[in-house]
């Protein structure tokens, strides 16, 4: 029990007391060159208006053997998309099953590394090794190529974003942390969540263990956001919906006219944009 509750705080207290994480080192992607770091994808806020509201749910540390049937039960009966960012090595005879049904059932897969470990301590060539060690994994399963990463902890520095990016991946942290793996009760995730979300959302939840306070919070979350008329989708929708919306911004945007979502794009990160930049 000792030893397990050690590995516990070990494997999810890193989180927080993760000093060489960066969060809001910038890095691009997606196909409107979008800054995806921490910082740049809180302020998707500031890009969307509200006539078209959506969030992106993620589930981190599956494939879980015993709850992830429930997350999709409820993610169906709400017609909810989610992207369930997966370990390598949690991915075996029992739960290569899981991960097809995840796909099957119109859910995007990510890597989330084989192992859930710190990746900026290891050299590049292990970290390349988590990434393609994982992407086979989960290849094999759903037959279809791997597009998102989410690296553990959040920690990520310029070499692991560049390996990220030689296996056409995009690395992406999230915009709203449940905090579920603390144990608060559902009361309190909702809470949580609700508090925080905003339009165009990265809601971050995890799967693994038994986290019945996630399984328990998820229908009131869901509930309560498709009420107030969200959405929920997939990392890629997600990112078609963003870029299409920073696209249709730029015609709409006049010749040196300052726009209003600072620091959205590559390279762009403490100036105001021009038009200039957005063509
Ligand atoms: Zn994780």
């Amino acid at each position: 029990m000792f030893i397990r509750i050690i590995t516990f705080l070990l494997l999810y207290s890193s989180a927080v007391f993760c000093g060489d994480c960066n969060f809001n080192l910038p890095y691009c992607g997606l196909s409107c060159n979008l800054d995806l770091s921490y910082r740049n994808l809180s302020n998707i806020k500031k890009l969307l208006n509200n006539d078209d509201k959506f969030v992106a749910l993620t589930f981190d540390d599956g494939p879980s053997n015993n709850r992830v049937n429930d997350i999709i039960n409820v993610l169906e009966s709400y017609e909810a998309k989610a992207t369930f960012f997966v370990l390598g090595e949690r991915i075996n005879k029992k739960t290569y099953e899981i991960v097809k049904k995840i796909h099957e059932a119109g859910h995007e897969l990510g890597n989330h590394s084989w192992s859930h470990r710190k990746l900026t301590s290891l050299s590049s060539e292990e970290q390349l090794q988590e990434l393609e060690k994982t992407n086979t994994a989960i290849k094999n399963a759903i037959k279809q190529d791997i597009k998102w990463f989410r690296p553990p902890y959040g920690c990520h520095d310029d070499n692991l974003i560049e390996n990220t990016n030689k296996l056409n991946m995009y690395s992406i942290l999230w915009t709203v942390d449940s905090l579920d793996w603390q144990g608060d009760k559902p009361e309190a995730l909702v809470e949580r969540v609700l508090s925080n979300v905003h339009n165009g959302a990265v809601i971050l939840f995890h799967d693994h263990n038994n986290r019945s306070n996630t399984i328990e919070a998820l229908p009131h979350i869901i509930k309560i956001l498709k009420k107030s008329g969200y959405k929920f989708v997939t990392l890629s929708e997600w990112e078609e919906r963003v870029c299409n919306t920073v696209k249709a911004r730029s015609v709409t945007i006049k010749e040196g006219e300052k726009v209003r979502f600072e620091g959205m794009l590559c390279g762009q990160k403490t100036k105001s944009l021009t038009a200039e930049h957005l063509y």
